[in-house]
C-alpha cells in the first residue's frame, strides 16, 4: 500500500528514544507505521508507571508487547488505519468525532470514544488538543504545556512540510489555515505522525 502520510520527502528513520523527560517515540517495525509516542506517568517502579500512547502505528508492531501493559489512555491523531491499527479491543481510545466516518484508509477501532475534552492532564503532563482539519476533517494536534511538544499528526511534518490534502476527507484550504493556526502556537519541539522529530532553534 502507498504512504499516506503526506511528506513527500522521506527522512532517514531514526530512533529517538527520550526526547523529553518521560516522553519517548517507538518507532514501528513497519516502514508505514506511524511514530508512536509514549507519554509516561510517576511512579517509583517502571511497572507502576501508568502510560499515555499518542497514536498507535498500522498493527504489524505489538506495542502493548513493547510497553509491557495496557496502556491508561490513548489519543489518535486522526483515523488513518497507519495510526489507529495497531489499538487493541481493552484499550481506552479517544477519536475526534469528526474523525469517525469511514473513509479510504481510515481504520476507526471499535472501541474508539469521541474526544470531548479540550485539554487532558495526564500526571504531571497537561495536553491541549487543538482539531487541526485539513488531511483528515477530525485531525488534531496535542501541545504538551510543560515541556512545549506539540504532537501534529499528519498535519504537519519536519521541515515545514504540510500533509497530505489529496485523500478523501482532505481539503487544501483547511489545511492552509490549519498550518496557519499551528505558526501561533509556542512549540519547542515538533513529533510529527512520521519521519523524524524536530527541536526549533531558540
Ligand atoms: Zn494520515
Amino acid at each position: 500500500m502507498e504512504k499516506i502520510a503526506g511528506s513527500s520527502r522521506r527522512a532517514i528513520f531514526q530512533q529517538e528514544d527520550s526526547i523529553a523527560d518521560g516522553i519517548s517515540m517507538i518507532q514501528a517495525e513497519d516502514r508505514l507505521s506511524s511514530n508512536i509516542y509514549v507519554v509516561e506517568g510517576k511512579g517509583k517502579e517502571a511497572s507502576e508507571k501508568e502510560i499515555m500512547l499518542i497514536d498507535t502505528g498500522d498493527g504489524k508492531t505489538d506495542i502493548a508487547r513493547i510497553i509491557g501493559k495496557k496502556p491508561a489512555l490513548v489519543i489518535l491523531t486522526h483515523n488513518h488505519y497507519d495510526h489507529s491499527q495497531g489499538v487493541k479491543e481493552e484499550w481506552n481510545v479517544y477519536l475526534h468525532p469528526k474523525d469517525f466516518e469511514e473513509r479510504e484508509f481510515a481504520y476507526v477501532p471499535k472501541n474508539a470514544k469521541k474526544i470531548n475534552f479540550e485539554s487532558i492532564i495526564f500526571h504531571d503532563f497537561e495536553l491541549e488538543s487543538y482539531n487541526t482539519p485539513g488531511h483528515t476533517p477530525g485531525s488534531i494536534v496535542l501541545l504538551e504545556k510543560k515541556t512545549r511538544i506539540l504532537f501534529s499528526g499528519d498535519t504537519l511534518f519536519a521541515n515545514g512540510c504540510p500533509g497530505r490534502t489529496d485523500l478523501e476527507g482532505g481539503n487544501e484550504r483547511d489545511m492552509e489555515k490549519s498550518l496557519g493556526f499551528l505558526e501561533t502556537l509556542d512549540y519547542r519541539i515538533l513529533c510529527p505522525g512520521h519521519d523524524q522529530i524536530e527541536r526549533k532553534e531558540r
